[in-house]
C-alpha cells in the first residue's frame, strides 16, 4: 500500500527536475554595510550570517536557491565583494553590474536614516540603463519611528521604496510580495532549454587556460552569435558552433569573449559565468592548460561543474608546449588530483595549433550518452541481485541491511533510489556506485545512488 505509493512516484512522473525551465535570478545590490548579507540571510531564513568572508579569498559560492510562497528563484548575493577604496563609487556599480546582467530583477537596498549617497546614486544610474525590475529597500527600518525617512527614497525613481529590517525581519514579506510582482516565472535570459535543438555546452576554465583560443579554433569564421534575448539585455550571448559536422551551441561565449580589465571582483565575475553557464548547459568542458600545475582555481571550476550534475568532458590544452619532464608530472598530477573525475572522457588538444580540436565531439557525444542513460528497472533489479548474493553486505550488530528493491528515478544525470531494510555502508553504496559505472558505462556523467530506509 504505502510502499507501492512510493514506488509508483518514482515509476511514473516526477522525473527529470533537470529539465524545468531555469529559475528566476533576483540580483541583491548596493553599496557596502547597507544590510545586503543581513537581508540575503533573512531571505534565506538563515539565523546567523554563514557568510564565512576571508579577505582576499574568492568565494566560490555566489548565488541561492530561495523561495517565497512556494514560488523558487535564485538570488545572486553580492555582499561581502571587496572594493577598491579609491573609486569607490565606479567600483560598486560596475560589480552591482555584473549581477544585474545575468539577473531578472534587482533588488536595491538603500540605508534608510542615510538616505541615498553618491555611492547609491552611481548604482542608481546604472540601473536605469539596464531598464530591469527593481524593487527598492529601505534597510535598517527597525522601527516605526524611522519609517518615515524611507519615504525620502521615493526620489531615486524606482517608485515605492518598502521598508525593512534586515536584522529583525520587518517588513521583509511585504518585501517579497512586491519582489514576486516583477520576477518572471522562467529566467528570460537563460532561455528555457529546450530538447532536441543543437546540444548545449559551457566551455570553462580559469583565465588563460585558452578558451577563446579554442572558441577561435573551433567556431572559425564561420560563427553565428545567437542572441535570443532581445527586449532583456544582450547579455549572455551564445555562439551556434558546427563541429563534427553537427551544431552545437556553445553557452553564454559572450563571458568567454568579453576581457575583464578589473582587479577587484574578477574572480567573482568568473564565478558567476561559470555558475549561470553551467546552468545552461547540458554538457560541461572544463579546459586546463598543461603547461602549469593545476592550480586551486581549476579544481573549483571542475567541482562547479560536478556539481552542477552536468555531463563532463575534460580538455588539457596547450599539448602543444608538454615536454617529458612535465608529461610525467602531469601524470602523477592527474591520478593525484583528477581520481575522483576518473569517469570523465579526457582530450589533450591544441588551440593554438588546432591539433585534435575534432577529438572533442566523440568526448562530447560518450559524455551525453552516459548522462541521457536509463536502465531499466527489471535490469537494474536483476543486476543489484547477483551483486548482492555474490557481495553481501556486511552484518552490522546482528543486522544485515538488504536491498530490497531499486529504481533509476531520474536521467540526466542518472539518480538511483534504493530501497533497503536498514541504512547501508558509504563503503558498500560505494561499491555499488563503482559497480553500476563498471557495468553500465555511465562515462562522462555523474551519477547519485540514495537510500530509502523502509522498516
Ligand atoms: P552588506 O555589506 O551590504 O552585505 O551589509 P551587511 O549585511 O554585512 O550589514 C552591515 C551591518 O549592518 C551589519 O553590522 C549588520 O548587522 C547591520 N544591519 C543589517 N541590516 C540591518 C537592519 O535592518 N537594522 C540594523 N539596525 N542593522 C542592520
Ligand atoms: P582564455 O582566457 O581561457 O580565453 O585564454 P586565451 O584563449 O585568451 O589564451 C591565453 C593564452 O594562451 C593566449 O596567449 C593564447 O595564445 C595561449 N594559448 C591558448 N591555447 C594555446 C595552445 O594550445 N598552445 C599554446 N602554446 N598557447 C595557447
Amino acid at each position: 500500500e504505502e510502499d507501492a505509493d512510493i514506488l509508483a512516484r518514482y515509476l511514473d512522473g516526477d522525473e527529470d527536475e533537470e529539465d524545468e525551465a531555469p529559475l528566476p535570478v533576483l540580483a541583491i545590490v548596493g553599496r557596502p554595510n547597507v544590510g545586503k548579507s543581513t537581508l540575503v540571510n533573512r531571505i534565506l531564513g538563515r539565523r546567523e550570517a554563514v557568510v564565512e568572508d576571508v579577505p582576499g579569498v574568492t568565494r566560490d559560492r555566489v548565488s541561492y536557491r530561495a523561495e517565497w510562497m512556494g514560488r523558487e528563484f535564485t538570488i545572486v548575493d553580492t555582499g561581502g565583494w571587496e572594493h577598491d577604496a579609491k573609486g569607490i563609487h565606479a567600483s560598486v556599480a560596475a560589480q552591482a553590474e555584473m549581477a544585474v546582467d545575468v539577473a531578472d530583477a534587482v533588488l536595491l537596498v538603500v540605508e534608510a536614516t542615510v538616505g541615498a549617497t553618491a555611492t547609491d546614486e552611481a548604482v542608481v544610474k546604472m540601473l536605469r540603463r539596464k531598464k530591469k525590475p527593481v524593487v527598492l529597500v529601505a534597510n535598517k527600518v527597525d522601527s516605526e519611528l524611522v519609517e518615515a525617512e524611507a519615504s525620502a527614497l521615493w526620489g531615486l525613481g524606482f517608485g515605492e521604496p518598502h521598508p525593512v529590517s534586515a536584522l529583525h525581519g520587518r517588513g521583509a514579506a511585504d518585501m517579497l510580495d512586491a519582489v514576486m510582482e516583477v520576477l518572471p516565472d522562467v529566467s528570460a535570459f537563460g532561455g528555457v532549454p529546450e530538447r532536441g535543438g543543437p546540444r548545449r555546452v559551457a566551455l570553462i576554465g580559469r583565465p588563460n587556460v585558452g578558451k577563446s583560443s579554442l572558441l577561435n579554433k573551433t567556431a572559425g569564421a564561420e560563427r553565428v552569435v545567437v542572441d535570443d534575448l532581445a527586449g532583456t539585455t544582450r547579455d549572455p550571448v551564445d555562439e551556434l558552433v558546427e563541429l563534427g559536422g553537427r551544431q552545437w551551441r556553445f553557452v553564454d561565449t559572450a563571458g568567454i569573449r568579453r576581457r575583464q580589465h578589473m582587479a577587484h571582483g574578477a574572480d567573482f565575475y568568473a564565478s558567476l559565468r561559470t555558475q549561470t553557464a553551467l546552468d545552461r548547459a547540458e554538457v560541461a568542458v572544463v579546459l586546463l592548460a598543461v603547461d602549469e600545475v593545476l592550480s586551486e582555481q581549476d579544481v573549483r571550476i571542475l567541482q562547479m561543474a560536478i556539481d552542477s550534475g552536468r555531463a563532463l568532458v575534460l580538455a588539457f590544452n596547450k599539448w602543444d608546449l608538454l615536454d617529458d619532464e612535465r608529461r610525467r608530472y602531469l601524470e602523477r598530477e592527474i591520478e593525484r588530483d583528477l581520481a575522483h573525475v576518473a569517469w570523465a572522457p579526457r582530450v589533450n588538444l591544441s588551440a593554438k595549433t588546432g591539433w585534435h580540436k575534432d577529438k572533442l565531439v566523440p568526448a562530447l557525444d560518450t559524455a551525453l550518452e552516459g548522462w541521457e542513460t536509463r536502465i531499466s528497472t527489471s535490469r537494474l533489479n536483476a543486476f543489484l541481485g547477483e551483486l548482492v548474493a555474490a557481495h553481501p553486505h556486511p552484518v552490522r550488530g546482528g543486522k544485515q541491511p538488504r536491498i530490497l528493491f531499486a529504481t533509476q528515478a531520474s536521467s540526466r544525470p542518472p539518480k538511483f533510489v534504493l530501497f533497503t531494510s536498514g541504512f547501508l555502508d558509504p563503503g558498500y553504496r560505494r561499491f555499488i556506485t563503482r559497480r553500476l559505472r563498471e557495468t553500465f558505462g555511465f562515462v562522462g556523467t555523474p551519477i547519485e545512488v540514495s537510500m530509502r530506509v523502509r522498516e
